[in-house]
């Protein structure tokens, strides 16, 4: 490691930690012992934090006090996580309803406002702790360090959503970027041939340990280096995540790169939920601050191997309450030890969040995954859309009206189109009265009929 990294590490990360008043050192400190728990110490803390949850959302929402009472549930006598279940579970149309009620200020930390399309379309606005926002930062690193990066070492992010990994403004904020955080952006929300060049500079320039990209994205990043060839940067790992990453994709990745691919799962509602660790082909729940359950059709939960809804509650974000949070994916349980050693519970990810990309007419590469952030989270009214791409020339968005939906919406969207796709094509809004599932059963929020490879 050179001295820059080791500066990064132990000088200037501590020094900003104090400065924010985030206590991540701490955390982080916290969450590198706890993965080496048993799963019956780490279930004794997850009982531990629910229950403080729940005591906290029954005296402080007045949405949660409602839900407890119908269900006849006092949250200071749960005895068992199974408690979770006489609860019914949360949709995304009642957040999308329910917002004001379901906050549970009564908690000393700021309420920071967040906002989602979500990987099913369905955009959703809530609000998260302080100190829950800290805590995603701690165990984000926990997981990171698992494919191979280190607080210090340089990361490239491989992202469609700037915001999330936000540009420098200030100079102290640039001198802090250059010397602690070591990572550069290489924004995938619109794509080109042009763009792929631009980053294999970039990447050979900047020399970054892992990258950290949209699935989609990385793939095709390593396809198009596959078709053209050439010298390019190879990375120590990747870490894939946003995106239902398939078993080919993660085959071409790895052979490109000639590195290992670290798959990742999480929702921008509850952070990170689970991510690989190199050691078998399931993924680790962050059991500390979150409950994952996987129910059948039923309602009951799964039996190990067998595929069931994800429903998730977070333990630690105080300041609106996600208990039992149906965040519309497809998982199965996993049992038995992880030969890494770590306590952490396990899940294998069965498919769901499949996006395309969508082809403009100049040669653009538009991600289906980013569209959902940058489009559809800001649209008014929006209960759920998609977009279809069946000719090269046009592209139609489905929308399902919500409550606040105007027809200023459907306006609003067809003036931003032209941003991503140019000024050449076609833009159409749809309103449908729901949106069917695709015939594989899952959920997909762009649809197209073209294959961005074609270009390379
Ligand atoms: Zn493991």
């Amino acid at each position: 490691m050179d001295l820059g990294a080791l500066i990064s590490r132990h000088v200037l990360f501590p020094l900003h930690s104090r400065r924010e008043g985030s206590d991540i050192p701490r955390l982080l400190r916290e969450l590198e012992a706890s993965q080496w728990w048993t799963p019956s110490a780490l279930a004794d803390l997850q009982l531990q934090r629910l229950r403080a949850l729940l005591v906290h959302a029954g005296h402080n929402s007045p949405y949660w006090r409602d839900v407890f009472a119908a269900a006849d549930l006092d949250p200071e006598r749960v005895q068992d996580l199974t408690d979770l279940r006489r609860l019914p579970t949360l949709s995304k149309r009642d957040l999308q309803k329910n917002r004001e009620r379901m906050r549970a200020p009564g908690h000393p930390d700021r309420l920071l406002p967040d906002k989602t399309g979500g990987s099913t379309g369905e955009p959703v606005e809530f609000d998260l702790n302080e100190g829950r926002f800290h805590y995603r930062k701690a165990v984000a690193i926990r997981h990171d360090r698992w494919a191979g990066w280190d607080l210090g070492r340089k990361s490239a992010y491989l992202w469609g959503h700037r915001q999330d990994v936000a540009a420098p403004k200030s100079t102290v904020a640039k001198l802090r970027a250059r010397l602690m955080d070591r990572h550069i952006v290489l924004d995938t929300s619109s794509l080109s041939v042009e763009a792929f060049e631009a980053f294999r500079q970039q990447l050979l320039t900047f020399e970054p340990d892992v990258y950290i990209g949209y699935a989609n994205a990385v793939f095709l990043y390593a396809r198009f280096l596959q078709e053209r060839g050439g010298r390019y940067h190879h990375p120590r790992g990747v870490i894939t995540s946003a995106e239902y990453l398939a078993p080919e994709q993660r085959a071409v990745i790895e052979s490109v790169f000639g590195c290992p691919v670290y798959d990742r799962y999480g929702s921008r509602e509850t952070g990170l939920v689970a991510s690989e660790c190199g050691h078998g082909d399931a993924m680790h729940v962050a059991d500390e601050s979150i409950v994952v359950e996987i129910l059948g059709p039923d309602g009951e939960p799964a039996a190990p191997g067998e595929r069931g809804r994800v429903v998730v509650t977070d333990l630690l974000n105080h300041g609106m309450p996600l208990i039992r949070y149906e965040i519309r994916d497809v998982a199965s349980p996993v049992t038995g030890a992880c030969p890494c050693g770590r306590g952490l519970s396990r899940l294998q990810m069965a498919g769901g969040r499949v996006t395309d990309f969508l082809l403009a007419l100049d040669g653009r590469i538009v991600s289906g995954a980013s569209l959902t952030i940058y489009l559809i989270a800001n649209a008014r009214g929006v209960a759920q859309a998609q977009l279809v791409q069946d000719t090269r020339d046009a592209v139609t968005v489905r929308v399902v009206p919500g409550d606040e939906y105007e027809s200023s919406t459907a306006e609003w969207i067809l003036g931003e189109l032209p941003r991503y796709f140019g000024d050449d094509m076609r833009f159409s809004v749809e309103e449908v009265a729901e949106i069917p599932l695709a015939a594989s059963g899952k959920h997909r929020f762009s649809i197209s009929n073209f294959d961005p490879t074609d270009l390379f």
